[in-house]
């Protein structure tokens, strides 16, 4: 190669790296003005949803650009006295909306009402006594608003979810049928604890695949039943994978007495084998009469990783619901997503609820998980999976930070 050549060779090598690099930066600009980006909040004024302290949280910024940032919400936006600061607070109000305020809650009763004018929003913060907001400004433009907060990442102890205030509706209590009726009666804190089964093909699939949905319904009080349908005896080490699971659930605080493991010739894992799907049904019949279950939470048709036990589980659990004379049980999914958002992590947060927001009337549901930490924990009890490339999915994996569930109809 002529001195020319190799020359020119490195400089369509430098050239091509510059490209990639540009084009990483517009990616990252595009995302950070138009889909989701960071910001730190601090001060008085949004305790207690926001402690004093820097907090970093992340904006999405698609339902202000859609207009549907609506009462309920945390948005940042940019101060209507001083453009270049912007500040936290909670909309009250959108256009249309009568207000009542108190005017001054430090020294007296007073209240006032207005009407919050076309194309603006009422805002204000959650600590009343000490947030300078619309009460003092009036109704903010909705073009001040620059995003939603939805998503706390430090202190890493209150890592999760930002939703509207507490009393709004507990996303993993929708699951249940009779929530809405109850509701009308009772307030959030008094509703009836309810029997869930997680029905999988092996045992990992609960850690890996459906930890959210298991921290959410564990920590509000639920009672989480895992029927595992084989014991993952295609590397032939069937018994170990077992007590792994017992391992896994306890650590995911589900009671062993509450894990039952199936070892039947019908139901072996592997590709290829093909399960009984009535025979599965039959199961699943007894199942639901002994422990008075409500709910049954599985895979979807493809089963997250196209497994066909997984897929044979599905449809087990599709067969059991159009088969089964239990005319108040429910049976929802685990929906699989497209490759680039399985493994895009904590950021697939923010599909999912994009998607579950736009479902029909509420058949679909997004579960964040609250305890990403104890979900690695127990895929971790799975010692003799715990390889590298399991530790990179767990990390990776958007299902150890959010499950869609969606209502199988029948
Ligand atoms: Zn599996």
């Amino acid at each position: 190669m002529s001195l020319f050549q190799q020359w020119a060779f490195i400089v369509k090598e430098a050239l091509d790296k510059s490209f990639l690099v540009a084009k990483f930066f517009c990616a990252l600009h595009v995302t950070n003005t138009y889909l989701c980006s960071p910001a730190l909040v601090q001060g008085p004024s949004m305790l207690p949803t926001f402690n004093l302290t820097n907090e970093l949280v992340l904006l999405e910024r698609i339902s202000i650009r859609n207009g549907k940032a609506g009462p309920g919400d945390v948005v940042v936006l940019r101060s209507p006295e001083n453009p270049r600061k912007c500040v936290t607070k909670r909309i009250i109000g959108k256009e249309g909306d009568n207000i009542t305020y108190i005017v001054d809650p430090k020294n007296s009763d007073k209240t006032e009402t207005l009407t919050v004018p076309k194309g603006h929003v009422w805002v204000q913060g959650d600590n009343i006594y000490n947030s300078y907001d619309s009460r003092h400004f009036g109704p903010v433009p909705y073009g001040l608003l620059q995003g939603k907060v939805f998503w706390r990442i430090w202190p890493a102890g209150a890592f999760g979810s930002i939703g509207r205030r507490p009393e709004t509706v507990d996303p993993a209590l929708k699951l249940f049928r009779s929530y809405s009726s109850r509701t009308s009666r009772d307030n959030a804190g008094s509703l009836q604890k309810r029997n869930v089964l997680l029905v999988i093909a092996h045992p990992d699939d609960e850690s890996m695949f459906f930890s959210p949905t298991i921290n959410q319904l564990t920590s509000r009080g639920h009672n989480v039943h895992i029927l595992c349908m084989s014991i993952g005896n295609a590397d032939g080490i069937g018994n170990v994978r077992k007590e792994e699971l017992y391992s896994a659930s306890a650590t995911l605080k589900v009671p062993i007495q509450q894990v039952t493991i199936m070892d039947h010739p019908d139901f072996q894992d592997g590709f290829g084998k093909i399960w009984n799907t009535s025979l599965l049904s039959n199961i699943l019949e007894k199942k639901i009469h002994d422990d008075a279950i409500d709910i049954i939470i599985t895979f979807d048709n493809y089963g997250v990783s196209g497994h066909c036990n997984h897929r044979d589980v599905h449809l087990g659990v599709q067969r059991f619901m159009l088969d089964t004379s239990q005319r108040d049980i429910e049976a929802w999914e685990l929906v699989s997503t497209n490759i680039i958002r399985k493994y895009s992590g904590p950021v697939d947060i923010w599909f999912s609820l994009w998607s579950a927001q736009n479902s029909l009337n509420g058949q679909m549901h997004c579960l964040l998980n609250e305890n990403p930490r104890r979900s690695y924990a127990a895929m971790s009890r799975h010692l003799s999976q715990w390889v590298w490339f399991r530790k990179l999915f767990v990390s990776f994996s958007s299902y150890t930070y959010v499950n869609t569930l969606r209502k199988i109809n029948t």
